[in-house]
C-alpha cells in the first residue's frame, strides 16, 4: 500500500476510528498543530496523542514541520505537526461561468499550483471535464507530482447540489447543467474521490479553514457579486438542507410586485442586491462597460454614482440579512463575492441597513451579543480554495 492510498484510507474511516486516524482527520483538516492543540481537538489524552504519533512517525505519515512554523509567522507553538506533504494531494476546482480555475495542494495545506483556463460560455460537461482533467494532468506534470497521490477533488459550482447523489439541481453559471451529476461525471475521467459542492458552500470552507472565521463554529456567508449566493456553517459544518438548497438567500422575496426572476418569482433580493442590474445600468451611464472592480476604485476615488450604486446594494443586502438573522441571528456574517473589495464603503451602509432590519439592535447589545461583519479574506477568490478545503476536510468520505 503507497502512503497515499493509506492516507486515503485513513481520511475515509468514519466516527469510531482509532486515535491514529483521528490525528491524522484532525492534521488534514487543520494543518500544522501542536500536540496540545491536538489533544483538544480530538478529545483524546496526550499520552494517546503521543502514542499516535510516534506509530505515524515510524510509517512518516506526519513529520515535524518547522518550515510550516517559519511559513505561518510568530504566535505559533514551538512544534508543530504536519502530515508529511509526500503522502498526498489534493485538487480544488472552480467551474465559473467563463472559465476553470485548479488549484493543486499538498496535505500541509501548501498550495502547489494555482492555474485557470478561460471557456466559452455555458460550455458543456464533458467539455468541462476535458479540460479539467487537461489541467490537472499539466499541474501534475510541470511540478513533478504523481497522480497516484491525489486524494480527492473537490468541485466548486454555481448553482445547488444535491447532497445525496451530487447532482446540479439548477443550474446558475452554467444554465444547461441541470441535472447533471457532476460526481459520476468527473469521477468517471479522474479516477479519483469527487466532491461537488456549491460555489458560495466552498467560500465559506475556505472562510472557516484559512479566513475570516477561522475558530468559528457557527456564522453566515453572503455573496455579494453578479449574482447573490450564501451559506449557512453551523457547528463547523455546512448546512446543505434537505435538498441542496440551504443559503440560497438571492431568492428571498423581498418585493412580491417587483421584476421577475430567473428562478420564476418576482422581486428576489438577488435582482437589487446583485450587481448584474445596478451596473449595466451605471454603464449605460458612464458610457462604457464598468467591471466590479472598476465601479469599487471610482468610489473610492470620490466617485459619487459608484458610492451610491454600492450603498444601494448595501442596503438591500441588509433588508435580506435582517430576514437571515430572524432566522439564526449569526454571532458571525462574512461578507463575499467581487463586492466585498469594496471593504468599507460596502460594510458600513450594509451593517446600517442591517441594524434598521433587525428586531434587536446593535445599541441594545453588549459587544459580544452582536452579530460582527466581516469581508472575505479571499477578495471573492475563496471558492476553488474552498474545494480544496472540501477534500482535506472529508478525505474520501464523499457519499
Ligand atoms: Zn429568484
Amino acid at each position: 500500500m503507497t502512503p497515499s492510498s493509506q492516507l486515503q484510507v485513513m481520511l475515509a474511516e468514519e466516527n469510531g476510528a482509532t486515535p491514529s486516524v483521528r490525528v491524522v482527520q484532525a492534521l488534514s483538516e487543520h494543518g500544522a498543530l501542536s500536540a496540545t492543540q491536538l489533544a483538544r481537538i480530538t478529545g483524546l489524552a496526550k499520552s494517546t496523542i503521543s502514542t499516535a504519533l510516534t506509530s505515524l512517525r515510524a510509517s512518516a505519515m506526519v513529520i515535524e514541520s518547522s518550515a510550516a512554523e517559519k511559513d505561518r509567522g510568530a504566535g505559533r507553538p514551538a512544534t508543530t505537526i504536519t502530515l508529511n506533504p509526500a503522502a498526498g494531494t489534493c485538487v480544488g476546482v472552480l467551474l465559473g461561468g467563463e472559465h476553470i480555475q485548479v488549484i493543486v495542494a499538498d496535505v500541509t495545506h501548501a498550495v502547489i499550483s494555482d492555474v485557470a483556463l478561460p471557456m466559452k460560455t455555458d460550455y458543456s460537461p464533458q467539455e468541462a471535464v476535458t479540460a479539467t482533467s487537461r489541467l490537472i494532468g499539466e499541474a501534475y506534470r510541470e511540478h513533478r507530482l504523481s497522480l497516484q497521490t491525489m486524494l480527492g477533488v473537490g468541485i466548486a459550482v454555481a448553482g445547488p447540489i444535491n447532497p445525496r447523489d451530487g447532482r446540479v439541481l439548477r443550474a446558475s453559471g452554467v444554465p444547461t447543467w441541470s441535472g447533471v451529476n457532476i460526481k459520476h461525471e468527473f469521477q468517471r475521467v479522474l479516477k479519483c474521490p469527487v466532491i461537488a459542492e456549491n460555489e458560495s458552500n466552498c467560500s465559506a470552507i475556505a472562510e472557516l479553514m484559512w479566513g475570516a472565521a477561522v475558530g468559528r463554529q457557527d456564522f453566515i456567508f453572503l455573496t455579494m457579486d453578479l449574482a447573490i449566493g450564501g451559506a449557512v456553517v453551523a457547528n463547523g459544518q455546512l448546512v446543505s438542507g434537505n435538498a441542496g438548497a440551504a443559503g440560497e438567500f438571492g431568492h428571498i422575496c423581498i418585493n412580491p410586485d417587483g421584476p421577475l426572476c430567473r428562478c420564476g418569482n418576482h422581486g428576489c433580493l438577488e435582482l437589487y442586491a446583485g450587481l448584474k442590474e445596478p451596473l449595466g445600468e451605471f454603464s449605460r451611464q458612464f458610457g462604457q462597460e464598468v467591471t466590479i472592480d472598476e465601479v469599487i476604485s471610482l468610489a473610492r476615488g470620490g466617485n459619487l454614482a459608484a458610492q451610491t450604486m454600492i450603498e444601494q446594494v448595501a442596503h438591500v443586502a441588509g433588508q435580506g440579512l435582517g430576514i437571515i438573522a430572524s432566522v439564526v441571528n449569526p454571532g458571525l456574517v462574512v461578507v463575499g463575492g467581487r463586492l466585498a473589495l469594496a471593504r468599507e464603503l460596502l460594510l458600513a451602509p450594509l451593517e446600517a441597513s442591517f441594524n434598521r432590519h433587525s428586531l434587536v439592535k446593535r445599541s441594545e447589545l453588549d459587544a459580544d451579543a452582536r452579530t460582527q461583519v466581516l469581508s472575505s479574506a479571499f477578495s471573492g477568490r475563496g471558492a476553488c480554495l474552498g474545494a480544496v478545503g472540501l477534500v482535506l476536510r472529508a478525505g474520501g468520505r464523499t457519499g
